[in-house]
């Protein structure tokens, strides 16, 4: 099957383009072709949804809800055929590609919620016979770049609060996972939004987010990612003064105290490490463990890793599915070499798996080091895979500086019965999202979503914090006085 744009409503382009295998991880089958665009359908796209965004932003709010509906009943409607996709191109395992999709709809009703209240203000004026109010304005077009990690719950984060406040948009998604948002432009279309309101090009970073950040007609660019490629967009959106939203990567960890119920942090380590093979940007990459505890929860974890089963998420017994590729293989290979040569030890794992049924895909065995030194690169960067290092602390203080001693600040958890501990905790934890007695994943999609320091700039996907990326404010003052009332100087 080859993918085609959606451009304006209308499938494909004018012009002709190379093509890319998308590849099932779980077992090196090609699944669909993806058309690799150039900057002349991006040049296509943006006229178009510059058009279409002029009558979009008339549509009552409410009314541009009501499509939103329709999105979100049909992505229902069509739930289990969209995970079964979603695992196949990502790898996940299906009942997380399920939670995937569930996300999405959730996100669907929850932001045609806000076409009934999209609030702004009213404030007294200073003035007599004089109103002031302040409201959300749409923007314009605005320009989506979204990773393969989670292929269709980011693009809704981002897409659905773009769209009901009236602005049009433009998706480019990751070349590894193109099919959900090829399934998600049939949804647009079914439910008939209007053309040139939802648009989806293929392509590479390099030329088609490019473009997309170039143009002079994108105003806004949301961006989920690496750092390195945030970084990347945030200089090039800085030199073209756009609205850059960026939400890139992490370093999370989840402590374990000295009081914690142990068996109940291993369960939420388990699942913040292993789940979406440890390609979840909340993944948990460090266990901060307090040293009277940690020979037991080492055991525990090795026991309880025992227990993962390995393979291809579409069967519903197995608990870790593949990582996306080759590339990410040998990415996470090499940390874990580095990890041993930095003197950390080895528990578990640590090698790429091999022999059927994993020769064909791309699997890595879950990994445990421990005796890792806060400062050491394995406990510093990115791995993005199933790779956790356990390092020791003292006590709450030394564990939160030790959460806090990374580039990073996305996700945290601490494990602890004491009350006092989890408030002290939540409150010096660096990290935009803070979980007590759960592990480091489980975002729910009304609040704001998003992390400090090298993770983002500043703004928040979901919740309605996610109004303030595509939405403008305007302050409006209505003077019924019939005189000139000047403000600051007509004081008395
Ligand atoms: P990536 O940075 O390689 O790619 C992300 C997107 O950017 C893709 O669509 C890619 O094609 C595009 N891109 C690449 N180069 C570009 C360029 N020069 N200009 C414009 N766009 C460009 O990231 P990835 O490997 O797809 O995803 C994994 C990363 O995403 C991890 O670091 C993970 O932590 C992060 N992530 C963060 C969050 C979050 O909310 N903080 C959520 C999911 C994933």
């Amino acid at each position: 099957m080859k993918l085609q744009n959606f451009i304006g409503g209308q499938w494909g382009t004018s012009e002709d383009l190379k093509f890319v295998p998308v590849i099932n991880p779980a077992n090196g089958e090609e699944l669909a072709q993806v058309p690799m665009s150039s900057t002349g359908a991006v040049e296509q796209a943006v006229a178009v949804a510059k058009k279409a965004q002029k009558s979009w932003a008339l549509v009552p709010a409410p009314k541009r809800a009501d499509y939103l509906y329709a999105i979100g009943l049909r992505m229902k409607e069509k739930k289990e055929h969209l995970a079964q996709i979603l695992t196949k191109e990502m790898g996940k395992v299906i009942e997380e590609g399920r939670g995937e999709v569930q996300e999405g709809i959730d996100m669907a009703f929850y932001m045609a919620g806000e076409g009934r209240r999209l609030f702004g203000e009213t404030t007294p004026s200073e003035l007599a016979n004089k109103f002031a109010m302040s409201v959300r304005a749409p923007i314009g077009v605005v320009g989506l770049i979204t990773p393969w990690n989670f292929p269709v719950a980011i693009a809704t984060w981002k897409s659905f609060p773009a769209i009901v406040a009236g602005n049009t948009f433009i998706w480019k998604p990751a070349t590894e996972t193109p099919m959900m948002a090829f399934e998600m432009a049939k949804i647009f279309e079914e439910v008939g939004l209007p053309d040139g309101v939802a648009n989806v090009v293929f392509g590479s970073g390099s030329e088609v987010g490019t473009a997309l950040i170039e143009h002079p007609d994108v105003k806004v660019i949301s961006f989920t990612g690496s750092t390195a490629t945030g970084s990347k967009v945030a200089e090039l959106g800085g030199r073209h003064l756009k609205k850059v939203s960026l939400e890139m990567g992490g370093k999370n960890a989840v402590i374990v105290m000295d009081d914690a119920d142990l068996e109940l942090a291993v369960e939420g380590i388990l699942w913040s490490a292993f789940g979406t093979a440890g390609q979840r940007c909340t993944a948990c990459s460090r266990v901060i463990v307090h040293k009277d505890v940690k020979a037991e929860l080492e055991e525990r974890l090795l026991t309880a890793m025992q227990l993962l089963t390995i393979g291809d998420g579409l069967d519903e017994s197995v608990k870790i599915g593949p990582v996306i590729n080759k590339t990410a293989l040998h990415k996470i290979n090499s940390y874990v070499e580095l990890g041993c040569q930095e003197g950390a030890k080895l528990l578990a794992g640590g090698n790429i798996l091999t022999g059927t049924p994993f020769d064909q895909g791309f699997y890595y065995a879950p990994t445990l080091f421990t005796d890792v030194k806060w400062d050491a690169r394995i406990a510093q960067e990115e791995i993005f895979g199933p790779v956790v290092s356990l390092i020791e602390v003292e006590s709450l203080e030394e564990a939160i500086e030790v959460n806090n001693s990374v580039q990073f600040g996305l996700s945290s958890s601490i494990f602890t019965q004491d009350i006092n501990r989890a408030f002290q905790a939540q409150r010096d934890l660096d990290t935009g999202i803070v979980y007590v007695n759960a592990g480091t994943t489980g975002a729910e999609i009304h609040l704001p979503f998003g992390g400090t320091k090298g993770t983002g700039n500043g703004h928040r996907d979901s919740g309605v914090a996610a109004l303030d990326v595509y939405t403008e404010w305007k302050s409006i003052y209505i003077d019924y006085s019939g005189k000139l009332q000047r403000a600051q100087i007509d004081t008395e």
